[in-house]
């Protein structure tokens, strides 16, 4: 019974299985894992995209943030891209958890280029610093107390995607975007 605990490479883990043959096995389910994982976020994308392209003529982007990628993130509220989740602190997970967020808004804002300009859609780019802690009303720093919400010092609290979005669509010059705010 010890002998069977104490199974090294080659010997069987139970009825079957070779420690390493577990170990692949398991390498194999949690790749599939993964490629699920990725197939479903590329749809999404696709259908995000499709949706937008769909209803818009204009389309303004953040760019994304190539240095930020490969560099720990500032200690203050940083530019955020849309629907990211970032610490406020200078930690190696998030720069991490950015560089995995940045990963998946390259995608889609790859995915939706490609459809906006073959439906002659046009593609704005804009500099992504302070969009989310900017009023998008007087441009004084708000502070964030969730990720949901942020609150100017001059007209208090607002939707932080709302906020963003706004500061986002001046920047890409059509407007404070308060037309197409719900
Ligand atoms: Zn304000």
């Amino acid at each position: 019974m010890a002998a069977r605990r104490t199974n090294g490479r080659g010997r069987r883990n139970g009825p079957g299985e070779t420690r390493v043959q577990v170990r692949t096995r398991i390498r194999r389910q949690l790749a599939k894992q993964w490629r699920k994982v990725r197939n479903r976020r590329r749809d999404f994308h696709h259908k995000t995209a499709r949706a937008l392209v769909n209803t818009c003529d204009v389309i303004a982007l953040e760019k994304l943030n190539v240095a930020g990628m490969t560099r720990r993130p500032a200690p203050k509220p940083d530019p955020d891209k849309a629907g990211a989740f970032l610490p406020n602190v200078a930690t190696g997970k998030a720069g991490l958890n950015k560089s995995i967020l940045d990963a998946g808004w390259a995608q889609f804002a790859a995915i939706l280029t490609a459809k906006a300009e073959s439906a002659g859609r046009r593609v704005v780019s804009v500099n992504p610093a302070g969009t989310s802690i900017e009023c998008h009303q007087c441009g004084r720093e708000c502070t964030r107390p969730r990720q949901e919400t942020v609150i100017c010092p001059a007209h208090g609290k607002m939707d932080a995607d709302v906020n963003g979005a706004r500061n986002i669509a001046a920047r890409a010059g059509l407007g404070s975007g308060q037309a197409f705010a719900a």
